[in-house]
C-alpha cells in the first residue's frame, strides 16, 4: 500500500466524496456553541499531505472551519517542546472513557486530567504553554501558519465570543483544576489562550500539511523544520490513537486505525506514521462530538489503502 500512486489516491478520495456526499444530513450541528451551528451542514472535505510536500485533496478542502479541538495535537507539541516529560506530572496520558468536557474524573485524580486531549488536559497543556512562552498567542499563530505553510491563518473572533458567553463548564473545570493547584496562571488568561486556539480558522489542506510532521518522525515538509524529535512525534500519535477521539477512541482505533485528532467544528486530523497527514471536514457530528461523516471517510480510506497502523 506504500506505493499507492497519485493517480491511486486521487481516485480514492474522488470515490470516497461520492459516497459522503450520499450521506449529507445524518450527523448534527454543536448546538452548545452558538456559532458553530450557523455552519452549513452539507459540506465535506479531505486533504492529504505527504513528506515531499505533494497534496491530495477533494470536496470542499479549502473551506476554512473553527478547528477547535484539534488545535490541541499543537499545544501539545509546544508544551512537550518547552518541558519535556515534566508535562506528565500535571496530565496523565490515559483514555478517560468519558465525554471530553467531563468533570468526573477530576476529583479521583486530585485535579490532574486523564489526558491532554480532553478539554481539562487542555487547559493544564495551554497553562504550560502560557507559563512557556514569553508571547503564547503569536507563538501559536506563528506555528500554526508555518507548520501550513499559509500566512493568513488567524483566528475568528466570532466563535471565540460565542464560546466565552457560553463556556460555563469549562470556567467550572478550570477553577475546579486551579483549587488543586494544577494552574499556575489566571484562570481567564488560560481559558482566554484555550478559546483563542480553539477558534483558529483554518482548512483541510492547512490541517492537513499541519501534521505532516507527525507523519515525517517531526520533520515538518512545508516548512523544512524539525519540529519535534522522532521519539515526540511518537509519544504524540500515541496519545491521539488512545485519547484523540475521547470516548470513541476505541471506536476509531477499531474502524479507522490511525492516531487521530477531533474538533467539534467538524474537522479530524490523522496521521499514517511514516507517510502522510490526513484531514477531513463535515461539520455534522455524531453523539461523541466526532465529525460523523468525517470518521466515516477516514474509515473508508484505511479500507481501500490498507493504510489502518494495525
Ligand atoms: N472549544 C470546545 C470546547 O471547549 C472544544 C471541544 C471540542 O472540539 N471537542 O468545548
Amino acid at each position: 500500500p506504500h506505493d499507492l500512486n497519485r493517480h491511486d489516491l486521487d481516485d480514492i478520495l474522488g470515490t470516497i466524496n461520492e459516497e459522503v456526499r450520499q450521506r449529507f444530513g445524518e450527523g448534527k450541528l454543536p448546538d452548545y456553541i452558538p456559532s458553530l451551528a450557523d455552519v452549513p451542514e452539507d459540506r465535506f472535505g479531505m486533504a492529504l499531505a505527504l513528506p515531499d510536500g505533494r497534496i491530495h485533496a477533494v470536496g470542499n478542502a479549502r473551506d476554512p472551519f473553527s478547528i477547535q479541538s484539534v488545535s490541541k495535537v499543537f499545544t501539545l507539541t509546544l508544551a512537550m517542546s518547552a518541558v519535556g516529560d515534566e508535562l506528565w506530572k500535571r496530565v496523565d496520558r490515559e483514555p478517560s472513557g468519558d465525554p471530553f468536557n467531563s468533570l468526573v474524573q477530576l476529583e479521583y485524580e486530585k485535579g490532574i486530567p486523564r489526558n491532554p486531549f480532553m478539554n481539562a488536559g487542555a487547559l493544564v497543556t495551554a497553562d504550560v504553554v502560557l507559563s512557556s512562552y514569553a508571547d503564547a498567542e503569536a507563538t501559536l499563530l506563528e506555528f500554526m501558519r508555518a507548520r501550513s505553510g499559509n500566512p493568513e491563518v488567524g483566528t475568528d473572533e466570532v466563535v471565540a465570543k460565542s464560546e466565552r458567553e457560553s463556556g460555563h463548564r469549562n470556567v467550572a473545570m478550570a477553577n475546579f483544576i486551579r483549587s488543586y493547584g494544577n494552574l499556575d496562571n489566571d484562570v481567564d488568561a488560560v481559558l482566554g489562550f484555550y478559546y483563542l486556539q480553539c477558534s483558529l480558522r483554518m482548512d483541510c489542506v492547512d490541517l492537513a500539511r499541519s501534521v505532516q510532521y507527525l507523519a515525517d518522525a517531526g520533520h515538518c515538509a512545508t516548512s523544512d523544520v524539525q519540529v519535534t524529535s522522532a521519539e515526540g512525534a511518537t509519544r504524540i500519535n500515541s496519545v491521539m490513537m488512545t485519547a484523540g477521539t475521547y470516548d470513541a477512541a476505541g471506536d476509531f482505533a477499531y474502524y479507522v486505525g490511525l492516531p487521530a485528532k477531533s474538533g467539534v467544528g467538524g474537522g479530524i486530523v490523522a496521521v499514517v506514521p511514516h507517510v502522510m497527514g490526513v484531514c477531513v471536514w463535515s461539520p455534522g457530528l455524531d453523539d461523541k462530538g466526532n465529525s460523523l461523516l468525517g470518521r466515516y471517510a477516514l474509515h473508508r480510506f484505511t479500507r481501500m489503502t490498507g493504510l489502518s497502523v494495525f
